[in-house]
């Protein structure tokens, strides 16, 4: 069957696809859904799908033509019935019930709607504005100016609000102006609510919706749809760190060897000696911190630190390359596992989890990330530093 009907590198889940267009074709659509699960997987993307399924002319019972004038407008995100809600920067010069828009500069208005054509285009295409940390009471004020105002011809009304957690976020003032359309929802209007946080949004919210869980993508089809220029090693370990997002995967893909820098940075860093190589490591994250899109950028670095210690987890009991994941490394774990067999490494990864956990909950992240470094140096132990030359296998300078 083929799916693809608005956005063509789409990997439709097609059990909740199913799900969604039976409610569709059984008159047994709820007033708003709520699809949850890991960043990156596309439930923005079946979103607007379902959008254009309600909507289109030409369907049949399990796919939009994507050819009808419904469609073709779908495609641009330019469709009258889908509303886009998500987080924008907050300003001052707001007026009370105008739209968050209305407050922007010539430039961030270009900006804003050249992201919503890379959306159109790629549905693993994150719309990020800066200083976006909130869905503002101004977003939910206009939208129920508009749904007061607008008769529906034809058609759907599909409001899709992207990280919905961000409705609850610093307080809960907009989630709680949304419960009360959620409450008395407007004829042939589908609140479509989508969040990598579930466990930020508010019960009331959640229990206004139908929840939707879309599990991760299997490494395998990852693998599978990584570029075919990259080497089999490489794809293993960009599915690998990737977690079952497309759009990490994605990521990596675009710079694979700038994250085999920074795990070399890293790796050099714990088995110093002196500390020399910490302010470099530290230096590191805060340029990953500060980039636009930091959390993806962060938990690929933390992420591709984990594997080399889970890697050396699993070697030292097996000895079997085929076991790991960084398979380029193979001589480096022969060494290493064979000189200490006594190392924790499953502790190394808790330390580092910990250090996410820390850094996720704004611990001051330079404090946090030398603090880790001193651990994992403490267990993983000097001791090798003699055994061989990490910069000659390490290839660095
Ligand atoms: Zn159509």
């Amino acid at each position: 069957m083929a799916h693809q009907m608005i956005y063509d590198q789409l990997l439709i889940q097609p059990k909740i696809w199913k799900n969604l267009t039976d409610y569709f074709n059984k008159n047994k659509l709820p007033h708003a859904l709520l699809l949850y699960g890991n960043e990156g997987i596309g439930k923005e993307a079946h979103a607007i799908e379902f959008a254009s399924f309600v909507n289109c002319t030409g369907k049949n019972k399990s796919e939009s033509c994507g050819m009808c004038a419904s469609c073709r407008k779908m495609k641009i995100l330019q469709h009258g019935n889908l509303k886009l809600i998500h987080p924008m920067p907050r300003k001052k010069t707001i007026k009370n019930f105008d739209s968050p828009l209305k407050s922007f500069s010539k430039s961030e208005l270009e900006d804003y709607h050249n992201q919503l054509i890379l959306k159109g285009e790629n549905p693993y295409y994150k719309i990020n504005l800066s200083k976006s940390n909130s869905i503002l009471i101004n977003s939910i004020r206009s939208l129920k100016k508009e749904l007061a105002l607008s008769s529906i011809e034809e058609g759907w009304n599909i409001i899709l609000i992207m990280e919905a957690e961000k409705l609850c976020y610093p307080n809960n003032v907009s989630a709680n102006s949304l419960l009360k359309i959620l409450e008395e929802p407007p004829k042939k209007t589908l609140f479509i609510l989508t969040t990598s946080n579930y466990s930020k949004i508010i019960d009331t919210v959640k229990s206004r919706c139908q929840t939707i869980f879309f599990p991760p993508i299997s490494i395998d089809k990852i693998y599978n749809i990584i570029d075919d220029s990259i080497s089999d090693a490489d794809k293993l370990v960009i599915a690998t760190i990737s977690n079952g997002s497309i759009d990490i995967a994605k990521k990596i893909e675009n710079n694979i060897k700038g994250m085999y820098d920074n795990l070399k940075l890293f790796i050099t860093s714990c088995y110093d000696t002196n500390c020399s190589y910490n302010s470099k490591v530290i230096e590191k994250i805060s340029s990953i911190r500060r980039s636009s899109n930091s959390k993806n950028e962060l938990s690929i670095f933390f992420k591709s630190i984990m594997i080399y210690f889970k890697d050396l987890l699993i070697y030292s009991n097996s000895k079997n390359i085929n076991d790991v994941v960084y398979k380029n490394l193979e001589e480096h774990y022969n060494k290493i596992t064979n000189y200490n067999t006594n190392t924790d490494w499953d502790l190394c990864i808790t330390v580092i989890e910990n250090t996410c956990d820390y850094i996720d909950r704004n611990a001051y992240a330079p404090l946090a990330i030398n603090g880790m470094l001193i651990e994992l140096k403490n267990i993983v132990g000097n001791k090798y530093h003699a055994v061989f030359n990490m910069h000659e296998w390490l290839g660095i300078e």
